[in-house]
């Protein structure tokens, strides 16, 4: 597919990622602990099966590129401290839920989750196995850092019932690895990765950036050519967001050395006509599968969500967030916890659970999230499912987003007729800007709008 550098150009604007509706900056700290305990407790009249999701927000050194909540320390014992403390609030929260929901996936991510020693794996993974009801089939996942991995921590892991691992890799030229403090060379990430499949994962996630300092078309040809040898399950290319103002580390990337906007998105160019050529599907936004991945399996079949965790099988899944900054999510509420370790450990000594912040869902935000949802996972929305679900006359009721749309229909983004929206392959790429039509918030004061990442 030939990309019009001038339409990325053209679209190219801050905008959320929309793993969550509202995004994350709108949550606001009239909700905390009381109002978190309360709604597990009101929602547990449900059949929705739950997913749970584990914060380990410590690493051994920085990358300077990273986006996450996170701490770099050589100290085991702040991990330490801190398991016992996750435990605590992994207690608090089983004691409210009903033990017949089942657990159909349980995702550790960080931070690097792979800090911890082998006997702590097992100690955590089989403390929260001990408090909730596990589905046979649970999707168990893991993000793992490949530098210093030892392979009794893969068998730990395994030993544990993980059966997927992501692994970040972003790039393989030294240059690039040096300028981001992040040095991992491709025997190391062939020795990781051999692990992982000898242990049995069943599924291998490698995670790509693009955007970052040095790179350029020709050194990052090198790396997909590698990529595909390797032959991973699923592949998510995420473009490097450039946010100084929010992460101060980033300051230490040379901001002449970033490639420019024409080589990011030639960039991308490169990758779909990489990955595709490779046989990959391309999900949407920045996730690519095989074709007989669940992924591509659950998109056919319409049953992809969306979540914080990015693309997700269980559409219709609770999500119970343990750890510092992580974030739950019920039907009709999004909790987060304390950021900061010392200070979500404090909470969690005090109160059981470190709810901060949140945010209850209106019957608007939830139309527009379905909306969005649907057309980032499905790339297509029939407006009269909204409509049944809803109770509401699409066209009336989206009559400025509909509007909104028109320059991309014209562009070639989208197709609109009176039954249905359908995203076009090429506004698979400008999927961000899509939904933003349908934000009713983007639309607050200039003074009060939060800074997001470029779509683009
Ligand atoms: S390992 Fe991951 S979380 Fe840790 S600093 Fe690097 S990018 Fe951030």
């Amino acid at each position: 597919m030939q990309t019009d550098i001038a339409l990325l150009t053209k679209y190219s604007q801050p905008g959320p990622r929309y793993t969550s509706y509202p995004p994350a900056p709108h949550f606001a700290d009239d909700f905390g602990i009381n109002q978190w305990r309360q709604e597990i407790i009101e929602s547990q009249d449900t059949a929705r099966p739950l997913s749970l999701y584990v914060h380990i927000p410590f690493c051994d050194t920085l990358c300077y590129y990273c986006g996450c909540n996170m701490v770099a320390t050589q100290k085991y014992g702040k991990a330490q401290d801190y398991l016992s403390y996750l435990k605590r609030e992994v207690d608090s929260v089983a004691e409210l839920t009903d033990s017949m929901r089942s657990v159909v996936q349980l995702h550790w991510g960080g931070g690097t989750p792979t800090f911890l020693k082998a006997e702590d794996i097992r100690d955590l993974a089989s403390h929260i196995r001990q408090r909730f009801n596990f589905a046979a089939d649970a999707e168990v996942s893991v993000e793992v850092d490949p530098r210093g991995l030892l392979l009794e921590q893969v068998q730990a892991l395994r030993e544990s019932g993980f059966n997927r691992a992501s692994l970040g890799v972003q790039d393989f030229d030294e240059k690039v690895q040096k300028a981001v403090n992040r040095i991992q060379p491709l025997s190391l990430i062939e020795e990781v990765y051999g692990w992982f499949r000898a242990e049995g994962f069943s599924s291998i996630n490698l995670d790509l950036m693009t955007g970052l300092p040095h790179q350029t078309l020709d050194s990052y040809r090198k790396t997909l050519v590698e990529i595909v040898r390797l032959d991973p399950d699923r592949l998510a290319v995420f473009g490097y967001a450039h946010v100084p103002w929010m992460k101060k580390h980033q300051k230490l990337i040379v901001q002449s050395d970033l490639p420019n906007f024409e080589t990011r998105m030639a960039m991308q160019e490169l990758i779909l006509e990489t990955l595709e050529g490779a046989g990959y599907v391309h999900i949407g936004m920045d996730h690519f599968a095989k074709p007989e991945d669940e992924l591509v399996k659950a998109q056919r079949e319409k049953t992809l969500w969306r979540n914080f965790q990015g693309y997700t099988t269980h559409r219709h899944a609770d999500i119970y967030a343990f750890g510092a900054s992580s974030i739950s999510q019920t039907e009709d509420v999004y909790a987060q916890n304390e950021k900061r370790p010392d200070g979500y450990q404090k909470m969690i000594g005090e109160q059981s659970l470190a709810t901060v912040k949140g945010y209850r869902m209106t019957t608007d935000d939830k139309i527009r999230r379905d909306v969005i949802t649907e057309l980032m996972c499905d790339l297509s929305l029939a407006k009269a499912s909204i409509e049944s679900r809803w109770n509401i006359s699409f066209d009336d009721y989206f009559a400025d987003s509909l509007n909104l749309l028109k320059p991309l229909v014209v562009d070639g983004l989208l197709e609109v007729d009176k039954k249905e929206i359908r995203v076009t392959t090429l506004g698979r790429l400008f999927l961000r800007n899509i939904a933003m039509s349908f934000d009713a918030y983007l639309n607050a004061p200039k003074n009060e709008a939060p800074r997001y990442s470029m779509t683009a």
